[in-house]
């Protein structure tokens, strides 16, 4: 009998052939929810219509299965297993949006991307958002009761309050609002959910417990910890995986395909020697409890 109090998942997106450090962090989550008992949850973040192919799709589950990763297909879990593809889940975000919405933390913006590289002056890292300067925020937080298509909404973070966590990993992290990360979209001008929203309304429809993720997501969790409360719900714990990087210590990424599962496999690579290679070069990823 499993002790289904702890409730872990894999999220992963099929916008490319997954690589070595996906299969770690997932390895990882998996292990951890095998510590405990517990259940792990599969869901597709298949969000971005723009990168989703039905090829990727594919592939990503027949990878992961080969890796040796195994996720809940039944009813017996204490709750709802999955799997999951956040593509058929709109009207749920819609009404986490809505609920959302009546916070009066959620403004419409109309800024592109490039609006904002070109009127801040603040450095930021490659991968980090840039801190949104503001133009579109409104003075007052006024519930919005209409939504326009065409506009993203972005959450209004209360600038300098500080996100503290303990990190199953890392122990305590403390980022602050408005200095480390700006108002963030949740809502895209497309009619979709951005990642932000439909990971926290997931995580907490599926009763997540233990999030496990890459720690290029530290300060998504601090944005999202900020979601849960405004929402009302409890939020999960976090443990964040250490990154991978190649030989020439660049971060492993989707778009350079020579470590990806799949090319791994086809050189004659098994899950084993993968995973014997992985704790050999990172010994430090194992776990704290
Ligand atoms: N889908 C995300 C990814 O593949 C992970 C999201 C998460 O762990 O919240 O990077």
């Amino acid at each position: 009998m499993s002790d289904v109090s702890y409730r872990g998942r894999l999220a992963p997106s099929p916008t490319g052939l997954l690589h070595l450090g996906h299969a770690r962090t997932f390895w990882m989550a998996q292990q951890r929810a095998r510590e405990h008992q517990g259940c792990l949850i599969l869901r597709s973040e298949d969000l971005d219509a723009s990168r989703v192919r039905p090829e990727f799709r594919e592939a990503m589950l027949e990878d992961l299965r080969w890796f040796g990763l195994r996720w809940e297909e039944g009813p017996d879990c204490g709750g709802p297993v999955g799997p999951y593809e956040q593509s058929a889940r709109q009207a749920f975000y819609e009404q986490t949006f809505h609920r959302l919405l009546e916070t009066g933390l959620v403004y419409a913006c109309q800024c592109t991307r490039k609006d904002i590289r070109t009127s801040i002056a603040a450095p930021h890292g490659p991968d980090e958002d840039p801190i949104y300067p503001g133009h579109c925020r409104p003075r007052d937080c006024t519930p919005i009761t209409a939504v326009r298509a065409g506009m993203n909404y972005r959450f209004r973070v209360p600038p300098g309050e500080v996100v503290e966590f303990v990190d199953g990993r890392l122990g305590t992290q403390r980022f602050e609002a408005g200095r480390d990360f700006g108002d963030f979209i949740v809502w895209r001008a497309d009619g979709t959910p951005a990642y932000q929203l439909a990971v926290v309304a997931d995580d907490h429809a599926m009763r997540i417990t233990e999030v496990v993720r890459g720690e290029d997501l530290l300060l998504s969790t601090a944005r999202q910890l900020l979601l849960y409360r405004v929402l009302g719900y409890a939020s999960p714990k976090f443990f964040h995986c250490p990154l991978m990087t190649d030989e020439t210590g660049r971060r492993l990424a989707k778009r350079t395909d020579a470590l990806s599962l799949r090319a791994l496999r086809e050189q004659g690579r098994t899950p084993e020697s993968l995973l014997r290679k992985m704790s050999h070069d990172h010994p430090s990823s194992s776990s704290s409890s």
